[in-house]
C-alpha cells in the first residue's frame, strides 16, 4: 500500500503537518481538530452544480416537492424554536435549490430570499415557486439591506472556502442576526460504522467534512456566538411514505452506536445542525 503524505494547514484550527488519506485515498484529517477535507482537488462551484446535479447526479432530485416541503417544515420548525426569543423577520438563504425552504420561510410571514450558484436551480424557484432566488456567488453577493438571518442547510461543506463564506453571511446579519448551519456529520454513528459506504460523503461534490468539534470551532471563530449545536439521524428527514434509500443500513449503524429510537443526539447523528448569533464587540481571538 502506498502511503500518501501532503504538507497541510488546516483551515479550521491553522494547525500545520503532514498526514495520510483515510478511506481509500479520499480524505485528509487533522490531527489537532478532526476537521478534514477531500483529498483530491474538485472542480470550481461554478462548474459543478449544473441541471444533472439536482436531479440525481449529485445526491437526489432536489426538485420533489413532497419530501422538499416536509423538509423544510422541519426545518423552519427548528429554526423558529432556537430563535423564539428574537425570531427573524427578513431572512437569507445560501444554497437555496429548489427554493421550497424559501417558500415555507415566506409562508410563516418571513421576508425571505435565495442565492443560488445553480442558474438552473434558481430559474426553477423562481418559474415553479415563484420564490426571489438570485442567480450568483453567496461570498460576494451584496443585499440591499441587512436580513435578521442567514441560512445555509447542506451548503458550507460544498464551497471554496468556509471561512470567507461565514465572513460574508457575517458581513449580511443585523447585530446578533442569526446564523444557521447544517452539514453532514462526519462523526456520525453511521459514518464510523459504514466508512466509505456512508451516503454523506459524496466526494465528488463535498470538499470539507465536519465534526461537532471542528464546525464550533470555525464558527466561533469567524465572529459568531454559538447558541445550540446538535445532530439528527437521518431519518428526521425520512417522512413516512417516503423513498427510503440507505434506510436499512442507516438504522443499523445509528442503533448499533446510540441504541435508541430518538432522532436527536448531542454528537451521532447524521446531520450537524447549529444556531449562532452574530457576535457584537470586535472579532474574538
Ligand atoms: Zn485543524
Amino acid at each position: 500500500m502506498t502511503i500518501q503524505l501532503e504538507k497541510y494547514t488546516c483551515l479550521v484550527c491553522g494547525g500545520a503537518g503532514e498526514e495520510h488519506t483515510r478511506l481509500d485515498g479520499n480524505l485528509r484529517r487533522c490531527p489537532s481538530c478532526t476537521f478534514a477535507w477531500t483529498a483530491h482537488p474538485l472542480p470550481p462551484t461554478t462548474e459543478l452544480y449544473d441541471e444533472s446535479y439536482f436531479t440525481g447526479d449529485g445526491y437526489e432530485d432536489y426538485y420533489l416537492p413532497r419530501p422538499r416541503r416536509y423538509e423544510s417544515a422541519r426545518r423552519l420548525r427548528w429554526l423558529q424554536h432556537t430563535t423564539r426569543t428574537h425570531q427573524p423577520t427578513t431572512l437569507i438563504e445560501a444554497g437555496s435549490a429548489g427554493g421550497y425552504f424559501i417558500k415555507a420561510a415566506q409562508h410563516a410571514g418571513i421576508t425571505a430570499h435565495g442565492i443560488e450558484i445553480s442558474a438552473h436551480a434558481a430559474r426553477h424557484a423562481r418559474d415553479h415557486l415563484g420564490v426571489p432566488v438570485h442567480h450568483g456567488h453567496f461570498e460576494t453577493f451584496t443585499p440591499p439591506h441587512r436580513v435578521d438571518a442567514v441560512c445555509a442547510f447542506h451548503v458550507l461543506e460544498h464551497v471554496e472556502n468556509p471561512r470567507q463564506f461565514l465572513h460574508a453571511a457575517h458581513r449580511m446579519l443585523n447585530p446578533r442576526g442569526w446564523l444557521a448551519l447544517e452539514v453532514p456529520n462526519i462523526a456520525s454513528a453511521a459514518a464510523t460504522r459504514l466508512g466509505t459506504n456512508w451516503p454523506h460523503l459524496q466526494f465528488r461534490y463535498h470538499r470539507w467534512h465536519f465534526t461537532p468539534d471542528s464546525l464550533l470551532r470555525l464558527v466561533t471563530t469567524t465572529g459568531y456566538d454559538v447558541v445550540t449545536c446538535d445532530t439528527v439521524f437521518s431519518r428526521f428527514y425520512w417522512r413516512p411514505w417516503g423513498r427510503l434509500r440507505h434506510a436499512r443500513d442507516l438504522l443499523v449503524a445509528d442503533w448499533a452506536a446510540a441504541g435508541s429510537p430518538l432522532v436527536r443526539h448531542p454528537r451521532l447523528g447524521d446531520a450537524l445542525r447549529l444556531v449562532a448569533r452574530r457576535h457584537e464587540g470586535g472579532w474574538p481571538t
